[in-house]
């Protein structure tokens, strides 16, 4: 795997690519992997002749200077974790490569964007939004490989490419979780021993609640039940924990449509994010081995 660090050597490959009429797949990041981010290498390889591997710590979509400043940078050892994967590049612009002097423009998608991350992490989206177009162009991809961990950033970008009629396609891979069932994220890392045995109860909450609300429970107090758990057993706070339809996020009182549970709560001084499927009352008890998330 070669490291780049420029549009133009970059560009060089990806002419030389598509010379020889290969396509090209790319799977965007901010570095210190895991396997969250190998499987979407993985899957990335195997649908596609290239992979080109990003890795930006993008500071227009940070609007909180002492979490970009936190954020691991571990380039090194994130090179030698993507080895044995089959990526053919590591692309690491640097600053003055994605944001010139002089850099003016920036992507807004409404809709999507609003609300959950995008109500509690002002001009988060916009940032987002605006670097993976410019990494999109500048890896000419074919397709672009997202996880759903950050669900609505997946549908951002989604609607972001169908908007601007770009030629990369969005493909949405599900969330690895560590064995305890905690999603993995870079932010992790950064919890201590004690929050980090806590963390886990993220996923369980979820989960229960959205067993309970797929089968008819009244979703503000199954809501309310749920941060009151996580508050209880130690999480600083909850920036949201809201049901929404999928993939058009809209706000749901009831699951009478395919919804997602969505979460964003503080733990030890790091903000934590998860979402579960919760399947429509309509499907549910259809059948009895019908899964609740879908395969
Ligand atoms: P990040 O480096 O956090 O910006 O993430 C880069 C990509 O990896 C994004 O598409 C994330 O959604 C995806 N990703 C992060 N964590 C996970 C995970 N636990 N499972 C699947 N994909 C993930």
């Amino acid at each position: 795997m070669k490291i780049i660090r420029t549009k133009a050597d970059l560009r060089a490959l990806t002419e030389s690519w598509r010379r020889a009429g290969e396509t090209i797949g790319v799977v965007p990041t901010m570095g210190a992997l895991h396997a969250g981010h190998l499987s979407l290498v993985e899957r990335a390889c195997a649908e596609n002749d290239r992979v080109i591997v990003t890795l930006f710590v993008n500071p227009k979509q940070f609007n909180n200077p002492e979490d970009l400043a936190k954020y691991p940078r571990t380039e090194d050892s994130d090179a030698e974790k993507l080895t044995p994967h089959g990526a053919d590049i590591l692309y690491v612009p640097d600053g003055t490569q994605m944001y010139p002097e002089g850099f003016a423009t920036t992507i807004s998608v409404a809709g999507v964007s609003e609300g959950l991350c995008g109500g509690a992490r002002p001009g988060h989206f916009d940032g987002v939004a605006t670097v993976v177009t410019k990494l999109f162009l500048q890896c000419d991809a074919d397709r672009a490989y997202f996880g759903e961990k950050d669900y609505q950033q997946l549908q951002v970008v989604t609607r972001l490419c169908e908007d601007l009629d770009l030629n990369t396609e969005i493909v949405g891979c599900p969330t690895i979780r560590e064995e305890d069932g905690l999603a993995m994220s870079s932010r992790n890392l950064r919890l201590g021993a004690g929050p980090r045995k806590t963390a886990p109860m993220i996923a369980q909450v979820l989960e229960d609640a959205a067993r309970v609300i797929a089968r008819g429970g009244h979703v503000e107090q199954t809501i309310d039940k749920a941060k009151k758990a996580l508050l209880s057993a130690g999480f600083d706070s909850i920036d949201y924990l809201e049901l929404r339809s999928v993939p058009d996020l809209k706000l749901m009182t009831s699951a009478d449509r395919p919804s997602r549970l969505f979460l964003a709560a503080w733990l030890d001084g790091v903000r934590l994010i998860d979402n579960v499927f919760v399947a429509d009352l309509a499907s549910v008890g259809k059948s009895k081995d019908r899964p609740l998330e879908p395969a």
